[in-house]
């Protein structure tokens, strides 16, 4: 393009709220035929909110685990002198403010979305929060800490497999909630503080765990979302979803804003978010990601064009090509039109 028409075309997208980074970019733009977006706080506006507490309440559910892994080898810390296995049939909480108040207590230093919400929820609740120590983050699987003497876990069925909690008996109520679109959560426990000097290589010990119940976070989708996605596909650009969230629940979101299942990427960990856009990206596929997150830097940086959305992190605007000053999906539609060159400059 010539400097002059570069010159417009970088006037008309900062008018609309699109900043390009240079002249290069506002000429790839118009070659994207893939957008990748990221779920929450880009389809999403990213504020949970705690929707659901369901306690398991009775010893059926508070499962005793002999370090025994679901995948068949042996939890690293099993030869332990004292006799392992304490706590097998345990009565679990008996009601869901108590399974609400172990959650936000292993929750309070988590500054991830679903943690917030969860601690919100229980002050909502007028539940008094003790405090927790040897608060440990899992990405992309969620939390541990203790708890009155007891490791609280909080996260995905991946986390409470990995501490010899078996997650199968939530399987129903995981399922329900994921279906409707939450982000359902696990909260086990293991009785007992001395978990950090039994912890093998991987993370799990060889105490029994019991499974207490099901938290689970909401998030809404943005007004724009929708339009945005069908004026994607109408200008025949694939649109595609990226995001560490279960299958199911990612699915579900994606169905409400007109993405097909199986342009579904789920289960993303924070890390692999980059080489799944250049899995998306090695049939030749000129991918746009966007995205808001910390988590979603190295995606942006990979992709064709990175889009940074609305009130990004630095680390996301930097990695990116494009920034969207708006919260608005819609102007991912306008970054393309600016490029092309079939959006007009408001007079
Ligand atoms: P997203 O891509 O939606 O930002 P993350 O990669 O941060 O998701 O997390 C993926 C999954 O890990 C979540 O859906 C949740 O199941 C679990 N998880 C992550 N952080 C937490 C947390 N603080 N508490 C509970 N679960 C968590
Ligand atoms: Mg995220």
């Amino acid at each position: 393009a010539t400097p002059a028409a570069t010159m417009v075309g970088t006037t008309i997208g900062a008018q609309n709220g699109v900043l390009f980074k240079g002249g290069d970019v506002l000429e790839r733009a118009k070659d994207v035929d893939t957008v990748v977006f990221d779920k929450t706080g880009t389809l999403t506006k990213g504020k949970m909110s705690l929707t659901d507490v369901v306690a398991f309440g009775d010893d059926a559910s508070a499962l005793a685990d002999g370090g025994e892994r679901t995948d068949g080898s042996r939890a690293s810390s099993d030869a332990r002198s004292d006799g392992g296995a304490v706590a097998t049939h345990e009565r679990a909480a008996t009601d869901e403010d108590e399974l609400l108040r172990l959650a936000a207590a292993a929750e309070s230093g988590s500054e991830h979305p679903l943690a917030r919400a969860i601690v919100d929820g229980a002050e909502e609740r007028g539940i008094d929060v003790p405090d927790a120590t040897g608060f440990e983050n899992v990405p992309g699987h969620g939390v541990r800490a203790t708890v009155e003497g007891d490791e609280v876990l909080v996260g995905n069925r991946k986390l409470l497999r990995d501490n010899d909690i078996d997650p199968s008996p939530a399987t129903e109520t995981m399922e329900r909630l994921e279906t409707e679109g939450k982000t359902a959560m696990l909260v086990g426990r293991k009785r007992g503080s001395e978990r950090s000097e039994n912890r093998g290589a991987g993370g799990g010990t060889s105490r029994a765990g019991e499974l207490l119940g099901v938290v689970a976070d909401a998030d809404t989708v943005k007004e724009s979302a929708k339009e945005a996605v069908a004026a994607l596909r109408e200008r025949g650009t694939e649109v595609m979803m990226l995001t560490g969230d279960n299958e199911r629940t990612a699915r579900a979101v994606a169905e409400s804003v007109g993405i097909d299942p199986e342009n579904v990427r789920a289960e993303v960990l924070p890390a692999d978010k980059s080489d799944a856009v250049e899995a998306i990206q090695r049939d030749g596929s000129r991918a746009m990601m966007v995205g808001d997150g910390v988590n979603d830097a190295p995606a942006l940086a990979v992709a064709y064009v990175g889009c940074a959305i609305g009130s990004g992190t630095d680390v996301a605007i930097e990695a990116a090509d494009v920034t969207l000053m708006r919260d608005d999906p819609l102007d991912v539609v306008k970054a393309v039109r600016v490029s092309e060159g079939t959006l007009q400059k408001i007079k």
